[in-house]
């Protein structure tokens, strides 16, 4: 498979290079340093080859949602890569998820967040993790509800084997990017409400996309999760099988 598969005119390295000044430009803005904000480059869909590229432009955080897809690229490339997975967690996925990924951002349950924090100490690590808050109430999505993550805030405190960075949220999606600014803005006010409420610092926002992520960072994310833009517009698998069949 050729580098520049769909991309049209520009290389990896300068669409990473673009949303970098992107990413700067917005913090600057919104009155933060551009090193508040952690650029997660996602490769699904994507073969190594194409991470390779955006390794050797200096991206070392990269973003998966699939686990298989993730184990299976991964020892293709650099062991010094940092992998998250940013795609619903599947109860029986976690083991093989859970020495492979440094985050997980896909939290989305009281038994999912009990089911890791037991099998991480099964495979003794800690790993780290956001919570994921269906934010816009999307029937569609994954995530706790506002009220559920009241609710289970304590519960999920005594995982004693979970670093909780904080919280994240993927809003329904709307072609009009300004339509996901009061999503970004009630995740960061969910999250104020839950550090004043435990007292236990939750940093981390991870929110904001390709169409979006500009705004996400006026409204406080830490992480941004940014595919497109950087890797150029996914296909469906189907229409890749046609083509590759000719
Ligand atoms: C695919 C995906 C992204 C990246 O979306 P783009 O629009 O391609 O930037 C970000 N977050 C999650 C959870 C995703 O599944």
């Amino acid at each position: 498979m050729g580098g520049g598969l769909s991309m049209s005119e520009t290389s990896i390295a300068e669409n990473l290079e673009h949303v970098r000044e992107k990413i700067a430009a917005a913090a600057t803005r919104g009155g933060r340093q551009p090193g508040d904000v952690t650029l997660l480059a996602v490769s699904k869909t994507w073969p190594a080859e194409f991470v390779r590229e955006a390794v050797a432009a200096g991206q070392t955080a990269f973003g998966e949602n699939k686990v298989q897809e993730a184990l299976a690229k991964i020892p293709e490339l650099p062991g010094k890569l940092e992998w998250h997975l940013i795609g619903h967690l599947q109860k029986n996925k976690v083991k093989a998820a859970l020495p492979a990924f440094a985050v997980i951002h896909s939290i989305d349950s009281l038994a999912l967040a009990e089911r890791v924090d037991r099998l991480a100490e099964e495979l003794g690590l800690f790993p780290k993790v956001y919570l994921e808050v269906n934010v816009g109430e999307d029937a569609a999505k994954h995530g706790f509800s506002v009220a559920s993550i009241r609710a289970d805030l304590d519960a999920l405190l005594d995982l004693e084997r979970l670093h909780i960075q904080g919280l994240m949220t993927i809003p329904p999606f709307d072609p009009e990017a300004e339509k996901a600014r009061p999503h970004f803005v009630a995740l960061r006010e969910l999250r104020d409400e839950l550090v004043e409420r435990s007292g236990i610092p939750l940093p981390g926002l991870s929110m904001g996309m390709s169409l979006d992520y500009e705004i996400a960072i006026q409204e406080g994310a830490t992480v941004v999760r940014v595919g497109t833009e950087i890797f150029g517009k996914r296909k469906s698998l189907l229409a890749r099988q046609a083509e590759e069949a000719g």
